[in-house]
């Protein structure tokens, strides 16, 4: 028996079957073959009850928060408070005032640059990177950079797709103001160590802001711990609606950074000459929220817990490892990410096919996987490629799937070759 059959034997913690009833989506056909979805770092499905709690609190209980002082919009700011301490509970912060709700980590990375930038970058500052970053995590650091006539430093990393730890020792220095880095990469799945770079960067005396997009599905994060000054999410790749997300930040570094945009809801008091602006999060919160979005949220956080993303993270790396064994096995393919630490996201190259080809063909089996640059040039560019090929599996994946996947790539380089 190959050594790949003997891996599947691995008992999943908790019945997939059931947890994949719980999600809709998953049960449909698609071009006549079952759905095989594994664009989970792209986005996430949601379950029955994430979709239902939209839908009930949008028929029953739906009103603005923060401002009504009638009874379903008091009823509506109460809830939204509860979800807010739920996300703090969810990262282990101090307190609730420590969450901000934004649209996702893209706003919650601008955030952060735009408002320490302003109050805290000068000229000749420096603001480190890594070379694997998405986009969101490399662009509003180059615009602050430009803006203030800073620099952007960058951390290499090794074949593995490794952060390359010395040369980011050689980086620091006094002149550095913010490390960000992501904790998992999306584009290659390195775990980066995150809590030894927040380490560093204190004893350097810079902030260091976390970009938890692709680590906050899969592991237990725990703010205090790590001891980051920020660290962000994004709903909709936690189980959660679209257009919410968010940024925790340490209260002591808050109070001190201006608002980002402005308008209702973040002000103490206006008059034409002057406004005094709200204490956070209010101060980073302007305009009407993402009310309903909020709500699906808290539903999508208890989801996870009540599953224990210890066993989340245990069955993902059961994943990881039975598919990387099967993709490995695969003649003209070549796996780009082999970091010791990884999520469950499996990135290939196939010499004799074009990623979006792979993805096609792959459609027709009903796989859905992303080909393309991932919203990450600057990783394609280190490892010599213009795209790959993105897997990424979550915990209502199996391993059969994996399977399905091997079976179909094989057919796509039969095909090309
Ligand atoms: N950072 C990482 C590592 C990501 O994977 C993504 C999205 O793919 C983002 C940031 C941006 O997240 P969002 O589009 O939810 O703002």
């Amino acid at each position: 028996m190959p050594e790949s059959d003997t891996l599947t034997t691995v008992k999943p913690p908790f019945d997939v079957d059931k947890i994949r009833a719980d999600f809709p989506v998953l049960s449909q056909k698609v071009h006549g073959k079952p759905l095989v979805y594994l664009d989970n770092a792209a986005t996430t499905q949601k379950p029955r009850r994430v979709i239902e709690k939209v839908r009930q609190f949008d028929s029953e209980e739906y009103g603005t928060v923060r401002r009504g002082s009638y009874k379903l919009s008091e009823h509506a700011t109460q809830m939204f408070e509860d979800v807010r301490q739920k996300v703090a509970g969810l990262f282990n912060a101090a307190d609730k005032k420590e969450i901000i709700f934004t649209s996702g980590t893209t706003q919650a990375i601008n955030l952060v640059a735009y408002s320490f930038g302003k109050a805290f970058v000068k000229e000749g500052d420096e603001i480190i990177i890594s070379n694997i970053e998405h986009h969101a995590n490399t662009v509003p650091w180059q615009v602050l950079c430009e803006d203030k006539g800073a620099h952007l430093k960058v951390i290499p990393v090794n074949d593995r797709g490794e952060l390359i730890m010395e040369e980011y020792k050689k980086l620091l220095s006094s002149k550095t103001r913010m490390v960000s880095v992501n904790h998992v990469s999306n584009a290659l799945g390195t775990v980066n160590p995150i809590k030894e770079i927040t380490r560093l960067a204190h004893e350097a005396g810079a902030k260091v802001l976390i970009d938890g997009a692709q680590s906050t599905p899969h592991l237990k994060i725990d703010v205090q711990d790590i001891d980051c000054d920020f660290y962000t999410f994004s709903g909709h790749k936690m189980y959660g609606p679209s257009g919410v997300g968010g940024l925790y930040g340490k209260y002591d570094v808050l109070k001190e950074m201006p608002p980002y945009v402005t308008g209702g809801d973040m002000i103490r008091q206006v008059t034409i000459e002057k406004t005094l602006y709200a204490d956070p999060p209010a101060r980073f919160e302007a305009g009407t929220p993402a009310i309903s979005q909020v709500m699906g949220l808290g539903e999508a956080v208890d989801y996870i817990q009540e599953i224990g993303l210890d066993k989340i993270a245990e069955y993902e790396h059961a994943l990881l490892e039975y598919g990387t064994r099967v993709l490995s096995e695969i003649d003209g393919l070549n796996i780009i990410g082999t970091a010791a630490h990884k999520a469950s996201i499996l990135s290939f190259h196939i010499d004799v096919i074009h990623p979006h080809d792979v993805v096609t063909l792959l459609d027709q089996d009903g796989i859905a996987v992303r080909g393309g640059h991932h919203c990450a040039q600057p990783t394609m560019q280190r490892f010599g490629v213009s795209a790959t090929t993105r897997a990424s599996a979550s915990f209502y994946n199996k391993f059969e799937e994996l399977d399905a996947l091997a079976a179909s790539v094989r057919r796509a380089i039969k095909l090309f070759s």
